[in-house]
C-alpha cells in the first residue's frame, strides 16, 4: 500500500485503513479487498474494493462496468466505506 514518495500515513489514516481492509468491497461485497485512494492521499475517502473491481478491465481503472451495472459512484462508494466503518466502531 505505501509507495515511494507518497508521504507516510498518519497513525489516524493508518487505523482507518486498516478497518477498511477487513471491510467487503463496496461495489459487489466480495472479500479480500485492496484500498483504493480517489484522490492521492486522501485515505479518510478511501473505499475497500476486491481485484475485479478494483484494476480488472471492467472496474474502476478499467471500463467500470462493475460499478455501473451497480448503479455505483465515486460518493456512493465513500458513503458506503463510511457508514461500515462507523458501524463497525460504535455498534
Ligand atoms: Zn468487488
Ligand atoms: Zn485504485
Amino acid at each position: 500500500m505505501q509507495s515511494k514518495g507518497k508521504p507516510a500515513q498518519t497513525v489516524s489514516e493508518r487505523t482507518y485503513v486498516s478497518k477498511l481492509a477487513e471491510q467487503p468491497c463496496v461495489v459487489c461485497g466480495a472479500e479480500g479487498v485492496e484500498i483504493h485512494e480517489f484522490e492521492q492521499g486522501a485515505w479518510h475517502a478511501a473505499v475497500p474494493l476486491c481485484p475485479p473491481c478494483h484494476r480488472g478491465p471492467q472496474g474502476w481503472h478499467g471500463s467500470r462496468q462493475r460499478w455501473t451495472l451497480r448503479k455505483m459512484d465515486m460518493v456512493k462508494a465513500i458513503n458506503t466505506a463510511v457508514a461500515r466503518a462507523w458501524e463497525a466502531a460504535n455498534g
